[in-house]
């Protein structure tokens, strides 16, 4: 299948209708993914088949989740998982990506500014620490793919979540174990879970759990 239909077409199963647009917008990250790639670490994955599945589509079915017009913040985003997939097929989305690899960052931008993305800021820093341009308590959405252990990820993102913000926890078939060890954690945290999404990736049928908590 070519690269083209295997993003529309994975899309849809995610419930996702894609632009020729957006689609033009994905190889074009998927090109300068790969270039990077040669000189700083931004992902293992080679092939480009595994790229469209294990990181955009992963990072579109993230999007039922998200109300028109909200914000989001994407703590540790490497290369840009999955808030800048987000911003590309949803303009209504503000979403700032955060990460503490400066090199990592600097991809991103380049990537905003070749496809002229409007809606999406990217800073470099470490969530546990104060910065003066990410302001605490003020995100609908705190989204981590692949960050850290349950526990950290849940300590990093409480503190960027608004009255009432959700926590989306992306992680791998182990997802459901890993939350019911972190009852009391959820508890102390004052969180809650709202949703348990379990469900298989297009193509490769990789299985996935994204939890929602909310506070
Ligand atoms: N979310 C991406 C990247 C996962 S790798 C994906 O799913 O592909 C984890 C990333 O988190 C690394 O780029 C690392 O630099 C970043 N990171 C780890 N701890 C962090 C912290 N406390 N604050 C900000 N970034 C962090």
């Amino acid at each position: 299948m070519n690269l083209e239909r295997m993003l529309k077409e994975g899309a849809e199963e995610l419930g996702i209708k894609l632009s020729t647009k957006n689609i033009n917008n994905f190889i074009i990250y998927l090109e300068e993914l790969k270039i990077w790639s040669k000189k700083i670490n931004l992902t293992g994955l080679k092939k480009d088949e595994d790229i469209i599945t294990n990181h955009f589509l992963d990072s579109l079915s993230i999007l039922k989740y998200l109300k028109e017009d909200s914000t989001l913040l994407d703590i540790g985003t490497g290369a840009g998982f999955p808030g800048v997939p987000i911003s590309i097929v949803c303009p209504g989305c503000f979403v700032t990506v955060l990460d503490s690899a400066q090199k990592k960052i600097l991809f991103i931008r380049n990537i905003i500014r070749r496809l002229s993305l409007r809606n999406v800021k990217a800073i470099t820093g470490r969530a546990e620490v104060e910065q003066n341009n990410l302001k605490r308590k003020s995100f609908d959405y705190v989204v981590t793919r692949a960050v850290s252990d349950f526990y950290n990820v849940m300590k990093l993102s409480s503190p960027y979540l608004n009255e009432d913000g959700r926590m989306i926890v992306m992680r791998g078939e182990k997802g459901e174990l890993e939350l019911e060890a972190m009852s009391k954690e959820i508890e102390n945290l004052e969180l809650s879970v709202d949703k348990i999404d379990v469900f298989n990736l297009p193509f490769n049928e990789s299985k996935r759990v994204s939890i929602i908590l909310k506070k």
